[in-house]
């Protein structure tokens, strides 16, 4: 290990150690996953912190007032949650957003355009920051990647204070990647990094991770030799983790979370996903057969407290734990967002459009190699289905049949579907379905 390496696996060791002894929460994280159990660690947390909530915040002292004190140490939790009122994407819009603020607490903002445009901001004080890093890390941890390890980070977004990231980034042992072919130089400086950093993992969105495979899918290039790759906030797809972990030669997990209480699961080694329950208590409340919305309560965040939280993702659950071992098992699968993804037909009904990636799975299993895919719904009777993928020219007619004829089926005809070959372009929006009317 050369000089620069141990010194920086020390300063960020320290750090991360740092950021935890001054913890107020630091005695629940030290043999959490033996007390969590026996001692209702989690339960206890959640009573805590509506405690506080009702005490403190403004929102919450007005939405929680006709529940005593009394009642939240002692009534039966179920009970108690149903008085507790969900809060919407919408209140961290309004004014309400104001409200929920403890006074006084300072917090680093955490913001999330979402799908309709309009920012969502949430504010996290330091404790819960060093809580959600020491989640990362421990989840990083099954899968053999510990704090110092060279990261490549495949991030679109800009970098507001140049120097400060720069620092920042190389402290915590990591590289940029954005891939952005518009600056040549840049562009082909990424690559020779990417080619010669000796990355230990790499982590990041699976649309840049991909073209990140697209272009080393040759087998006389250098290749980057990552022992795993762990992907976040957009879906991907059992076809696109094949590709990337072919190109690659490593395994590729999903972590599932969001801006607002950071990691909500993460993969294990098995590929099943595990709830991050030292952190958020998390309900799962049914909407359609086999699918459940996700409410969360974030047990750490004392700077703007979030209690049952609509994120608006759906999931299926898992009936049985993981033979793996790891605790909090629960979700098998992440279907996708609620909001603004239902499709509506001129009759007037609709349907979800997690059903479009169904229907590119049945395509990916009749062997048509489907890496990426848009539907733009242009206008309310016209659809514009665009593909990206390995496809003969003979195949592209045979796929073309095959989705216009499954469209049909599921549009009851009332839909015009256009089938586009081309290449998708990363936009970062990261949306699969997108209605333009
Ligand atoms: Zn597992």
């Amino acid at each position: 290990m050369s000089l620069p390496k141990k010194l920086r696996k020390s300063i960020i060791t320290s750090a991360y150690t740092l950021s935890c002894r001054r913890n107020p929460l630091r005695e629940q994280f030290a043999g959490l996953r033996s007390n969590y159990e026996s001692n209702n660690y989690q339960e206890r947390k959640l009573r805590k912190i509506i405690k506080f909530s009702k005490k403190h915040s403004k929102y919450y002292t007005e939405k929680l007032s006709f529940i005593t004190d009394d009642e939240i140490e002692t009534a039966g939790l179920q009970e108690l949650l149903i008085k507790i009122p969900y809060l919407e994407k919408s209140d961290l819009r309004t004014k309400a957003n104001e409200d929920i603020k403890i006074p006084g607490v300072k917090g680093i903002i955490r913001e999330t355009t979402g799908s309709t445009g309009i920012p969502v901001k949430v504010l996290v004080d330091r404790y819960t920051l060093a809580a959600q890093l020491k989640a990362r890390w421990d989840f990083f941890a099954w899968h053999g990647i510990l704090p110092g390890a060279i990261e490549g980070r495949f991030w679109g977004r800009k970098e507001q204070r140049y120097l400060q990231s720069s620092i920042k980034n190389f402290l915590l042992n990591r590289k940029i990647f954005t891939l952005d072919n518009k600056d040549i130089d840049k562009f082909n400086r990424e690559l020779t990094i990417l080619q010669n950093a000796k990355l230990d993992y790499f982590y990041g969105y699976p649309s840049l991770i991909l073209k990140a495979a697209e272009l080393f899918d040759n087998k006389n290039k250098i290749k980057p030799n990552p022992k795993v790759i762990f992907t976040t906030a957009e879906m991907l797809t059992e076809i696109q983790r094949r590709y990337i972990s072919n190109v690659f030669g490593c395994p590729v997990f999903q972590e599932y979370g969001c801006s607002e209480v950071d990691i909500i699961a993460f993969e294990c080694p098995n590929g099943h996903y595990h709830l991050n329950s030292e952190r958020l208590y998390i309900e799962f409340l049914p909407v359609i057969s086999g699918k459940y919305e996700v409410i969360i309560s974030d047990l750490d965040n004392r700077c703007m407290p979030i209690l049952r939280y609509k994120l608006g993702d759906l999931v299926e659950l898992k009936s049985k734990g993981c033979d793996c071992g790891l605790p909090f098992s629960g979700i098998t699968r992440v279907v996708g967002r609620t909001s603004d993804r239902l499709v509506s037909l001129p009759d007037g009904t609709f349907f979800h459009a997690v059903k479009f990636s169904h229907l590119i799975e049945q395509a990916c299993k009749r062997g048509w190699l489907v890496r990426q895919y848009r539907i733009d719904h242009i206008e309310p009777r016209n659809i514009h289905l665009k593909l990206e993928g390995e496809f003969y020219d003979s195949q592209k007619k045979s796929l073309e049949n095959f989705m216009i004829n499954r469209l049909n089926i599921l549009t009851k005809k009332q839909i015009k579907t256009e089938i586009i070959f081309c290449d998708i372009q990363d936009d970062g929006k990261h949306m699969y379905y997108r209605k333009y009317f």
